[in-house]
């Protein structure tokens, strides 16, 4: 499989360090607020990678923490009276209600900063021996960046031109103003653990680096996270990691592009931040997951009511097409004829190319672009009467059926029982969309029985009615259904 690896800016053949294991470490969230779609999409990109490796067969170890003490925290639990862990443990449990339901699995291991906290100050205490880092008379400890000669290979920033303009902010004792924070002294009222340099707590960077080396081997095989950590989180991940033990940190590293939200970025200042939950009370969460993995996971995505709806009727055709299978599967007539040679070879080429788009990149925005061929594909042979009652159709869809089964194994879609998902997205676009339900359902009857007194002009006229809420009507054998198009 092919991984791009920002380290050296290309695609990669994925060559584990150990054959047939893999081992991947994500940042996690800062767990202070509920989690927006920016979270939402770094963790279904993990989610289906590591999906995606053990489908392959690999042992995949997954490691996802969380950041349990922070500024952040700390500031919103004095906001709101509580103690900084009651905070940081009231939003890792959202974090975990909101990925449930979006069928991310759980990580194999999911530390705690907090929980390791002894294995951050061996590490900060590493550095300081090999001259690294160094403690300051107030407490704090600092990365020294010039000690690590790597410093900037994976963010393909220059030392020098990072230097010239930083400036060491007041109160700070940093020998150099690239030098960052592995240790900070606890101010008052702030919670500290004890340590050789008095009462204190981590840096960010220093968490990630300790939890890495505590749960996994080292050099690991991908360590993830989005765009906006490569610099500086990833960069000082590596540092500290590489100058204590003197190796590789991490084979591959893989980040996840931005999110916007109406063609803008997501900032507090603009106040467009759209939690997971908020954007649930109108959507499937399948169809945020569906968006999500709709477009390459190196690729920006814009969050859009008209880019939720696009994901949402392409889940549409494919649960239909799902749909329209079981009906037929239902029918036991079948006539003596064979389906095209043609047909089945199609829907093995796209199979294969199913796969192919996934090897390369992990590029699901191609696959589900294989499963709307597959789908036509299906249509094709239900919307041709001799097609259908081929002997072998069945044969055919149920091929098709275990397609489904893999997409739902890898990609967490297309898992629901049809008739139940069609009605549940029936349900959430009346809502969205305000369309009388009682108004409808009243019209309906009404053209139902025009049309059994055979009064056409006035069946036409409740038709026309009916698009003007918004909904449109298909007559069939078994009577009129409404949908909303
Ligand atoms: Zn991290």
């Amino acid at each position: 499989m092919l991984l791009y690896n920002t380290l050296n800016r290309k695609k990669e053949e994925l060559v584990p360090v150990t054959p047939g294991a893999i081992t991947m470490y994500a940042c996690g969230i800062t767990a202070y607020d509920l989690c927006h779609i920016g979270h939402a999409r770094s963790a279904v990109v993990f989610d289906v990678l590591s999906r995606y490796l053990r489908y392959k067969g690999l042992h995949v170890t997954f490691v996802r923490n969380f950041t349990d003490v922070d500024d952040k925290i700390i500031a919103r639990a004095n906001r709101e009276g509580l103690d900084s862990r009651a905070v940081a443990e009231k939003y890792i449990d959202a974090f975990h209600a909101d990925m449930d339901r979006l069928g991310v699995q759980r990580a194999d291991i999911e530390p705690k900063a907090t929980e390791h906290i002894p294995d951050m100050i061996a590490l900060c205490e590493t550095l300081i021996a090999k001259g690294n880092a160094y403690a300051t008379a107030s407490g704090d400890v600092y990365f020294r960046v010039r000690t690590f000669p790597g410093y900037g290979k994976l963010s393909g920033r220059d030392i020098d031109d990072m230097r010239s303009g930083a400036r060491v902010a007041p109160g700070e004792e940093k020998e150099d103003p690239l030098d960052f924070a592995l240790w900070k002294s606890a101010k008052p009222g702030e919670p500290f653990w004890e340590s050789p340099w008095g009462k204190g707590r981590p840096g960010w960077h220093i968490e990630c680096s300790a939890m890495s080396e505590k749960h996994l081997p080292i050099p690991m095989d991908i360590h993830g996270g989005g765009q906006d950590l490569i610099f500086p989180h990833h960069e000082n991940e590596i540092a500290q990691s590489e100058a204590a033990l003197g190796k590789e940190f991490a084979r591959y590293w893989v980040h996840n592009g931005f999110v916007q939200v109406d063609s803008e970025k997501m900032s507090k200042s603009l106040g467009n931040f759209r939690t997971i939950r908020d954007i649930l009370e109108s959507y499937q969460p399948e169809t945020l997951r569906f968006f999500l993995i709709g477009k390459h996971y190196r690729s920006p995505i814009d969050f859009t009511a008209e880019s939720m709806e696009e994901a949402e009727k392409g889940l549409k055709r494919l649960y239909e097409a799902f749909l329209g299978i079981e009906n037929e599967l239902a029918k036991n007539k079948r006539s003596g004829a064979s389906l095209p040679v043609s047909i089945t070879q199609e829907l093995q080429e796209l199979q294969n190319a199913w796969f192919e788009a996934m090897e390369d990149d992990l590029n699901t925005a191609a696959a589900l672009g294989h499963m709307f061929a597959i789908i036509r594909l299906v249509n094709r042979v239900l919307e041709d009467k001799t097609l259908r009652m081929a002997k072998d159709t069945p044969e055919f869809l149920h091929r098709v059926l275990e397609d489904k089964i893999i997409w739902n194994t890898i990609l967490g879609v297309c898992g629901e029982e049809p008739s139940l998902f069609l009605n549940e997205l029936k349900k959430m676009r009346v809502q969205r969309k305000k369309i009388p339900l009682d108004r409808v359902e009243k019209l309906m009857e009404e053209r139902a029985q025009a049309r059994r007194n055979k009064d056409f002009a006035k069946s036409d006229a409740l038709r026309q009615e009916l698009t003007e809420l918004g909904v449109s009507v298909r007559d069939t054998p078994q009577g009129a259904e409404w949908d909303i198009p």
